[in-house]
């Protein structure tokens, strides 16, 4: 009891700190000890420091002190999993530039730059966004740079080439493995949100046999063109239509009636846009085939680096009316050793085997139509609206039925029907009255529009996504 007094009179002390004009942080409540250690957060800004004494009469007091924390601009702050990546919001000269950034201490603020021609032009300062829509003064490459300071000051930054052009794929000339090569990486680097690459197999010879996606919808759907290597503007049509649909997705999102957004959010299209790029070659750039080809004119040339017309090579109906016919590969008929027997039919038959796709498109030229129903398939679910809707659209004649037993058997689009009982075209691109020569098939490109009608062929895929 003879302590009392002293007990009343002890004082006990809180501490306190708070950041400018923010909340008061409690660091220690009432408590006997009359020094604490504070840690100040990372994030800089004018603090105070607030000591309150309580006696045990109730009687209070306090003190105030101020520290400043300064912001560390000096320092990288670890940054492992950021990215950034741009989008053209309008074919051209406008982008939309995204940052995604870890590390560091939140909120990040953010500022865009692009150099060109080695000089950095400031889009703006430091904000909170962290996207950037810029335009750019100029059509060509250009590096974009989006720099990021964390809650404390340290900074970060990323980096993206991008190239804007009018147009990418040059369809008036005719594709090389190359040309087509540099062109997919040129769509992939402009699009990256909307077409992905991939390489689906590989040919005969060794090429890759790329798969380009459009889209990101859950349905699934797939489009063949260039299996007739002589038949290569169907690569360039199917090029030219990539890149047209993806710069209306990113621009008003319709393409003619079509809203090419929704479509393509509900869609995935997987394109082999070249599937015979061994073909492609002995064509368009005078490769050798891997085989003696008696009579060779690249320019007539037709099959893959093999001899085998693919379009003949699938396991439909193979054996009735193949097994034992000439397996000459100078014949432009020849329809392989065995059904399936060339890589480039294995790599369409394992892609459609894993992927359960609605329909499918294989693209040819000569004619204006589409054979879409073969006797010996019959009637498969939606053919002829599917068709129709197609035909209506873009002009395209529904062709009679295929009868005749070379007709259909070993066909892609036959073989297709005949495995998942989906509607699937064999679609003939050029009217016979223009520019289906019979001395060679070189120059189709140098009048591409006319030669595809493409006014109205351009629809194709979107009327066939919007029939389905
Ligand atoms: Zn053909």
């Amino acid at each position: 009891m003879q302590n009392l007094p002293e007990e009343q009179h002890r004082i006990k002390y809180k501490y306190s700190y708070k950041n400018g004009s923010g909340e008061w942080v409690t660091v220690k409540d009432y408590t006997d000890s009359d020094n604490v250690g504070i840690k100040l957060p990372d994030i800089p800004g004018n603090y105070t420091v607030r000591i309150s004494s309580l006696d045990s009469t109730g009687n209070y007091a306090s003190k105030y002190c101020s520290i400043l924390v300064r912001k560390d601009t000096k320092t990288k702050f670890a940054d492992n999993g950021s990215s950034a990546s741009a989008d053209p919001a309008n074919p051209g000269k406008k982008i939309k530039a995204r940052a995604s950034f870890t590390g560091g201490i939140m909120p990040y603020k953010y500022k865009y730059s692009y150099r060109k021609n080695g000089k950095w032009t400031d889009v703006g300062g430091y904000t909170y966004s962290d996207t950037k829509e810029m335009t750019l003064p100029s059509q060509g490459s250009y590096t974009i740079r989006v720099a990021a300071l964390d809650a404390t000051g340290k900074y970060t930054s990323r980096y993206i080439g991008i190239t804007t052009q009018d147009k990418i794929v040059d369809y008036n000339t005719p594709y090389t493995v190359k040309n087509f090569n540099s062109d997919v990486i040129k769509l992939t680097n402009t699009y990256p949100g909307l077409i992905k690459k991939s390489i689906a197999g590989y040919s005969e010879q060794g090429r890759g046999i790329t798969l380009l996606t459009l889209g990101n919808g859950p349905r699934k759907v797939c489009v063949i063109a260039g299996i007739h290597s002589r038949e290569h503007i169907t690569i360039s049509f199917t090029m030219r239509c990539i890149e047209e649909y993806a710069k209306a997705y990113y621009g008003s999102g319709y393409y003619g009636e079509y809203n090419v957004r929704e479509l393509l959010n509900e869609f995935t299209i997987y394109f082999i846009p070249m599937c015979n790029p061994d073909g492609t070659e002995i064509s368009v750039n005078g490769a050798d085939p891997s085989v003696y080809i008696k009579d060779l004119d690249k320019d007539e040339y037709k099959a893959n680096a093999n001899g085998v017309n693919l379009n003949r090579n699938f396991p439909f109906n193979w054996d009735a009316e193949y097994k034992n016919q000439s397996k000459d590969p100078s014949n432009p008929s020849f329809a392989g050793a065995y059904g399936a027997s060339e890589s480039e039919t294995q790599t369409i038959i394992k892609l459609c085997d894993n992927n359960d796709f609605e329909w499918l498109l294989d693209m040819h030229i000569l004619g204006h139509g589409i054979y879409w129903r073969d006797s010996k398939n019959g009637v498969i679910p939606g053919d002829y609206e599917f068709t129709k809707a197609l035909s209506d659209r873009c002009g395209y004649a529904m062709f009679e039925n295929t009868t005749d037993s070379e007709g259909y058997s070993g066909g892609l689009e036959n073989w297709f029907r005949f495995a998942y009982n989906k509607p699937s075209l064999c679609i003939e691109m050029i009217p016979h009255n223009q520019g289906i020569r019979s001395d060679t098939y070189i120059g189709y490109n140098s009048f591409f529009d006319d030669a595809l009608v493409w006014n109205k062929t351009k629809y194709t895929y979107l009327a066939a996504l919007a029939a389905a």
